[in-house]
């Protein structure tokens, strides 16, 4: 924690709530103090981490208080920052690159470095063929986001108040404040993915308005051709290589 504020400046620091839970469930363990790990980690607002934090105390104020010490901001959604557009929890990410060079790992140095550029030669390329094949304008994964959004947002009822703002209601009496223009809902949701919510969904479909022109602009499929534009080339065998009279490298 202290190196991240010393040297990223600014950058907003989250801890992987999986491993956080390891260490939670080590001294409190139970299915339902899990739930409401889980419960609290995931919500996105204030108001729905209070009140799970709140029914956690009236279980356990040992396993309350056990959080004293973790700073919000760094596991759960209702205190990330919106502009990273993240809404993860877990170091996921990390974790399946780092078993992705499980075999690259034991290797030397040079035969390590060597055994990554030729995983990520491969892997590049798969990307991006596979993307080029996609057949919408943006992802497939966000394609089934939206899809399931939109049969959730069937179920609520979208009032139009002007200025491209909305107030949608659930059946239970629950209101969000959506607006278009910022790309925002009151649950927070869409402002963390830039992938529009139930909530504003709701909206643009009471509206006849196109939803995928709401989506930022980093899941399109444009862009991750962007990322995986980029070839790495393929190299001969180093007996193809030309001699340049330098003797070879010594093990360290
Ligand atoms: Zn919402």
């Amino acid at each position: 924690m202290d190196s991240i504020s010393q040297y990223c400046e600014g950058a907003e620091h989250r801890c992987c709530a999986r491993h956080l839970y390891s260490n939670f469930t080590l001294a409190h363990k139970g299915l339902v103090l899990k739930n409401l790990f889980w419960t609290a980690a995931r919500a996105t607002t204030v108001p729905e981490w209070k009140s799970a934090m709140n029914e956690l105390k009236d279980i356990s104020e040992e396993a309350y208080n056990w959080f004293f010490e973790k700073p919000p901001s760094q596991w759960t959604r209702s205190r990330f920052e919106e502009h990273s557009r993240c809404d993860i929890l877990l170091n996921n990410l990390c974790e399946a690159f780092n078993s992705s060079i499980v075999v690259a790992r034991d290797r030397p140095i040079i035969s390590m470095l060597e055994k990554i550029w030729h995983q990520q030669m491969i892997r590049k390329n798969v990307k991006r063929e596979a993307a080029q094949r996609w057949d919408h304008a943006f992802g497939p994964r966000i394609v089934k986001i939206i899809e399931n959004a939109t049969s959730e947002a069937r179920y609520l009822k979208a009032l139009y108040v002007g200025n491209h703002k909305f107030e949608i209601s659930s059946r239970d009496d629950l209101r969000w404040s959506v607006d278009l223009t910022k790309h925002a809902c009151a649950c927070r949701k869409w402002q963390f993915t830039g992938i529009p919510c139930p909530h504003a969904i709701s909206g643009m479909l009471s509206r006849d308005i196109g939803i995928y022109e709401y989506i930022d602009p980093w899941y399109m499929k444009e862009t991750y051709l962007k990322c995986y534009s980029p070839v790495i080339h393929s190299m001969s065998g180093p007996e193809l290589w030309p001699e340049l009279g330098k003797h070879s490298l010594n093990q360290p």
